[in-house]
């Protein structure tokens, strides 16, 4: 009976090393891309470039920040 047992053992280690070795479903390896970061133009704090607000070439991570840089430029 025990030997039953190890050979069902055996048997579930070898598919498990066989499902793992096999190129199946690619694990997700590639990280998904890092977003760009870029630079407050007023606070100089560093933000996904995707929640960044652009105006006049320049970033802003708020539209407070928008509104104060781009007042303080003209
Ligand atoms: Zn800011």
């Amino acid at each position: 009976m025990l030997r039953l047992l190890i050979i069902i053992l055996l048997l579930v280690l070898l598919f498990a090393l066989i499902k793992r070795f096999l190129p199946g479903k690619s694990p997700p390896q590639d990280e998904p891309r890092i977003a760009k970061i870029v630079r407050c133009d007023y606070c100089q704090i560093y933000i996904p470039h995707t929640s960044a607000i652009k105006h006049a070439e320049r970033y802003y991570c708020c539209d407070e920040h928008k509104l104060m840089g781009s007042d303080s430029g003209a």
